[in-house]
């Protein structure tokens, strides 16, 4: 999978992304990243790429016809027809587990970091861009969300985690505890500052763990994340019960 990244800051990738299991990953070649620096594409002999609002008011915009320029030069860099493309912006819909899994499948992705007040809406529009959000605040710029998005879609690439089985258990995943957040994670030592380590862990009995895990990992979604839990009562109520472990 490639990521083409537009962006007035190309040294911040692939930045924190090129350490541990992504990192490798990107070695082995499981993913590659490409950036394009949008200064690159402006007009004049400043290489001015922003200018002020219509109607007033502060702040700066990306002007849409250097956009246009570096979003052709990255549709060009592209192995798909008609590349995805998305911008980041806190209007987007706020990116979950379930679009990294999505953006994982496509060949290649056109990520647009936004900086100053962001990019003339006029460009949205005309592509078709795509507009996702990491969350209901904001951010300097775009890169910091595309760093986030690149490493969780990243991780969904078979082969870059050691066990790819691994990530349905995860919180978000899609296995047994599909729709919950993840149990609590105990190691050695047992015991450390008085404090013990729950006892059915040490048991060895998994139909045990499974039952105990399961039930931490309700409670804990229960108590933090009501919309998560509701979600997951009304699937829950919906299906045949399952077949629970004996404890
Ligand atoms: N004027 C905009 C904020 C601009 S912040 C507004 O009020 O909505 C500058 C750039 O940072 C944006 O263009 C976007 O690319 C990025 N950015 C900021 N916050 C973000 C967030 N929560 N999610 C994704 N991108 C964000």
């Amino acid at each position: 999978m490639k990521f083409i990244v537009l962006t007035l800051f190309p040294e911040m990738f692939p930045g924190p992304l090129k350490d541990s299991v992504l990192g490798k990953a990107l070695e082995d070649g499981l993913w590659e990243i490409e950036t394009l620096q949008i200064r690159d594409f402006a007009t004049d002999k400043h290489a001015t790429v922003d200018d002020r609002v219509f109607g007033g008011g502060s702040g700066m915009l990306m002007k849409p016809n250097v956009m246009e320029k570096a979003i052709e030069a990255a549709k060009a860099r592209s192995q798909s027809e008609n590349p995805r493309i998305i911008y980041f912006s806190p209007r987007g819909q706020v990116f979950n587990q379930k679009k990294a899994d999505e953006l994982s499948k496509e060949k290649d992705i056109i990520l647009l970091c936004g900086r100053y007040e962001g990019i003339d809406e006029r460009v949205i529009e005309h592509y078709g861009i795509e507009e996702i959000s990491l969350g209901d605040f904001v951010l300097s710029g775009g890169e910091i969300p595309a760093l986030a998005v690149i490493d969780a879609c990243v991780r969904h690439i078979y082969g870059v985690l050691g066990n790819h089985e691994a990530l349905k258990e995860e919180s978000f995943g899609s296995g047994n505890y599909a729709g919950l957040l993840e149990y609590p994670h105990y190691t050695r030592p047992a015991e450390w500052k008085g404090l013990t380590v729950p006892e059915v862990l040490l048991s060895g009995n998994h139909a045990q763990i499974d039952a105990w895990r399961l039930e931490q990992a309700e409670r804990v979604t229960r108590e933090r994340r009501k919309d998560l839990w509701d979600r997951y009562s009304e699937q829950k109520a919906k299906q045949p019960p399952k077949k629970r472990p004996k404890k």
